[in-house]
């Protein structure tokens, strides 16, 4: 079928719109038609030429949500009409995904960064031309997108569909740390490092685990007001004053939590010398492969831990469902995240979430 997708023609290029041919379902597929979708930083990743992922033209775009619109003949958990949000795919088969742990897939690059389907056939075509597709199993900077069964999670459609697009990724990858990866107690401290759309959620994460004490941190005054307005107790303006002493000061010692939102390894050093002892550091924020960070071994000794998270170690079936009954309740506000922006403004968008202007752009189709 023909579709409207924004496309990438060269690394770091702008994004263009264009018609393309979008293959029709296999059995285990999934044809949605996409009503809105989420600008994440891996996009911006995929786009630039960080990711090891093959050369354009490509079609990203991985927080989509929309309506199915047609299901492959074995599909059971989706009928046409369905509201869906889209997460990342896993194999479903190898020892990570049988445990439940679906993020941490062993074929994680096969179902997510290939380019095409796992069995190598490609999704998009212009003409003769492949153009890249399957990012996240969806490329869903489109008007309509392919996605697999396992990666489409259907959601309650009393709740408007077009705010749902970022839990697929940056809010869940925010709020599930704080829930699932460090299941943050009540009554204890955590210090968030970075108040971007992950940022903020993992803010709403904590206050949802009834963490006492939230520190903010940024160097961006307007994001740390921000912070405050949804549930962060205290901020710290890394720009203005010495961040670790300034939180040992506040917390008498240190904190019980640390969650790294920035992808920085003096700031992750940051994120660990504010631990209080037996305290958990998360690290969330993406960095290039090869980046190194040093610690203090001593310090870290004294019970202290360090922790790598992707996409909030969240099964998406189970998690996604559960962070839309919280904001049914009025308990989750992620919406004040986002601003939206017409599809056809996708460059603007991006300049916009790269200035730092915006929080969580989305896209309506
Ligand atoms: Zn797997
Ligand atoms: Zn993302």
């Amino acid at each position: 079928m023909k579709i409207k997708a924004a496309v990438i023609s060269e690394t770091g290029g702008d994004f263009n719109i264009e018609q393309l041919e979008l293959c029709e379902p296999n059995a285990d597929e999934v044809l949605v038609h996409i009503v809105s979708v989420g600008i994440c930083h891996t996009d911006l990743g995929a786009r630039d030429g960080y990711l090891p992922i093959p050369s354009p033209p490509s079609v990203f775009g991985h927080e989509g949500a929309g309506v199915v619109k047609k299901v492959g003949s074995r599909v059971t958990k989706v009928k046409p009409g369905d509201h869906v949000v889209l997460a990342w795919d896993y194999c479903g088969t190898c020892s990570s995904c049988k445990a439940g742990k679906v993020l941490y897939c062993k074929n994680f690059f096969l179902h997510n960064f290939h380019g095409a389907r796992p069995d190598d056939t490609a999704t998009l075509r212009k003409g003769d031309q492949i153009i890249h597709g399957s990012f996240f199993c969806q490329s869903s900077f489109a008007d309509f997108a392919l996605a697999n069964e396992r990666n489409t999670v259907k959601v309650r459609d009393d709740v408007p569909l077009e705010v749902l697009a970022p839990l697929g990724c940056g809010v869940m990858t925010g709020t599930g740390a704080v829930m699932n990866s460090l299941q943050a107690k009540p009554e204890t401290s955590i210090a968030i490092f970075g108040t971007g759309a992950v940022g903020m959620s993992a803010i709403l994460g904590a206050v949802i685990c009834g963490c006492t004490t939230i520190i903010a941190v940024d160097v961006n005054a307007d994001r740390l007001k921000m912070a405050k307005e949804l549930g962060a107790t205290h901020t710290v303006n890394a720009g203005k004053v010495n961040t670790v002493e300034a939180i040992r000061e506040m917390t008498g010692g240190g904190v019980e939590y640390s969650l790294e939102c920035v992808g920085n390894p003096k700031v992750l050093r940051q994120a660990v010398d504010v631990l209080a002892r037996l305290g958990v550091c998360g690290l969330v924020g993406v960095v290039p492969p090869g980046t190194e960070v040093s610690f203090d071994m001593d310090f870290l000794m004294n019970g202290r831990t360090v922790k790598g998270v992707l996409g909030g170690d969240a099964v998406p079936d189970l998690f996604i469902p559960k962070m839309i009954d919280l904001y049914s309740q009025g308990r989750f506000p992620f919406d004040r995240l986002i601003t939206f922006y017409p599809f056809d403004d996708i460059n603007k968008a991006v300049e916009d979430m790269k200035k730092g202007l915006v929080i969580k752009p989305i896209l309506r189709l």
